[in-house]
């Protein structure tokens, strides 16, 4: 037996260990003797019965290269949606209602969908769904602002949801807006169709947020938004809102005040909060020449450098998790995305099909025009592994070699690796840290 090539190790002043599985998520704690046994592999000091459950957790396993082969080969099979999901993210218009600095979609083209074109957009990808066998599918609203647009939205999913039951195939929906314009009539239409997430961005309290979540006509923003959650909520439109918040160096107290206005507002139980990285990369990667990016945005060299990252994502996460609100365990950066996955795509309104929502409006990276036949495609590469293996990554499960799009902006290249181990290692450790009363204590399944 060996300790799986996927474990992050915690030690605890108590002289105990925590052990994180990245590939089960299993956590668990054990005392020191027992870490040290089951590190230098003298087995006969751990009881039969902690060995045998230590291995049902994935925490120790017969054999590391046969671990290695049933990752790549899990990872790969996902990647070819082994489980016939399909997931749709529909950019009915790329124009938005907001002006926000750091916005990756800064300097593309603003075009809208047409209603008249709507089946010849459907039936290639009705044709895909039944020669993929596919059972379910996720269609996420995205944009641009996918709450401008919204006749052609409503037609859209009319017509998308009747060639669904034709074919027996299950959707939910789901929707990622800046929340301004979700009114009533909105909500209740997408609980209709099966609302499974809302996901809402705030920048901070009222006038932080105000001042870079500026609207098209200068408005406030932030009140329209609070009042638009409450009525998702009060009308049980959906169980629970997700509201991500974005921070970076400027805005991380208002974030903290933001964080305990929403607790006094709202039931906890009924918000999950995401935490945002607002960095340059994108923005900037935009080629939007006349765009001032803020000089407050975290840098990729602060977010791999500087433990100030880590320390702000902490803070704000101890604080949310203090308050109740339901929030990850773990830190993932994107794993298995919708670029790694076949079965998925973006269809976009500039006429064109996209793999991820950081790349749509550069032609160049287009894998098809919307109306053409619709193929697999998948920028997961079991390639890229290799280097990962060879550096002995435990954060494997959670990272998969980093994310497409961040991999383009550093090297030029979308197959090519992107690896934040420290970032990822780091604030892992951190959430064991303040998680790790959650651990099942090994103690206690011994015999
Ligand atoms: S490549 Fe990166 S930005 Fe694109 S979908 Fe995947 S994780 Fe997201
Ligand atoms: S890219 Fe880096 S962090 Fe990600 S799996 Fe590879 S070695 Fe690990």
């Amino acid at each position: 037996m060996y300790m799986s090539k996927f474990v992050l190790p915690l030690k605890l002043h108590t002289n105990h260990v925590v052990l994180f599985s990245t590939l089960s998520k299993a956590v668990v704690k054990v005392d020191g003797e027992t870490y040290r046994a089951i590190e230098s592999r003298s087995w006969d000091d751990i009881s039969l019965d902690s060995v045998d459950c230590l291995e049902k957790m994935g925490l120790v396993v017969k054999s590391l290269k046969n671990e290695s082969i049933a990752f790549v080969n899990a990872a790969t099979n996902k990647s070819k949606n082994a489980d016939n999901h399909f997931n749709l993210h529909l950019l009915a218009t790329t124009a938005c209602n907001f002006r926000c600095s750091y916005c990756f979609q800064n300097g593309i083209e603003h075009q809208a969908l047409k209603t008249d074109d709507i089946d010849a957009m459907l039936d290639p990808i009705e044709k895909y769904l039944c020669e993929q066998k596919i059972q379910t599918l996720s269609l996420v609203l995205y944009g641009g602002e996918p709450t401008l647009n919204w006749n052609f939205t409503m037609e859209f999913i009319a017509n998308l949801t009747s060639r669904l039951g034709a074919h027996n195939i299950k959707y939910d929906t789901q929707i990622i807006t800046n929340g301004y314009a979700l009114s009533d009539e909105k909500l209740s239409f997408l609980s209709l169709h099966n609302c499974k997430k809302i996901q809402i961005t705030l920048d901070g309290c009222r006038d932080m947020h105000d001042s870079r979540r500026r609207h098209n006509d200068g408005k406030p923003t932030f009140d329209k938004i609070i009042e638009n959650i409450r009525t998702a909520l009060n009308k049980n439109y959906i169980k629970k809102v997700s509201i991500r918040l974005n921070y970076d160096k400027e805005n991380i107290d208002s974030q903290i005040e933001l964080l305990d206005y929403l607790a006094q507002e709202f039931d906890v139980s009924r918000i999950h909060i995401a935490l945002g990285c607002v960095t340059s990369d994108h923005a900037q990667q935009a080629g939007d020449e006349g765009n001032e990016l803020s000089s407050t945005v975290y840098t990729h060299d602060d977010i791999l450098e500087n433990d100030n990252h880590v320390r702000a994502y902490i803070s704000l996460y101890i604080h949310a998790k203090r308050l109740g609100f339901s929030m990850r365990k773990f830190y993932t950066i994107n794993g298995i995305c919708i670029a790694k996955r076949n079965h998925s795509v973006l269809l976009c309104s500039d006429g064109n099909y996209y793999k991820c929502g950081g790349l749509v409006g550069r032609i160049n990276h287009s894998v098809g025009e919307v109306g053409n036949e619709l193929v697999p495609y998948s920028y997961h590469k079991s390639a890229l592994y290799d280097e990962c293996f060879s550096k002995e990554c435990e954060m494997m499960p959670l990272c998969h070699a980093g994310c497409r799009l961040d991999a383009f902006y550093r090297t030029g290249a979308l197959d090519g690796r992107d690896c934040k181990y420290n970032l990822v290692k780091n604030i892992n450790l951190e959430l064991l840290k303040i998680n790790y009363d959650d651990a099942t204590d090994l103690d206690s399944k011994r015999l």
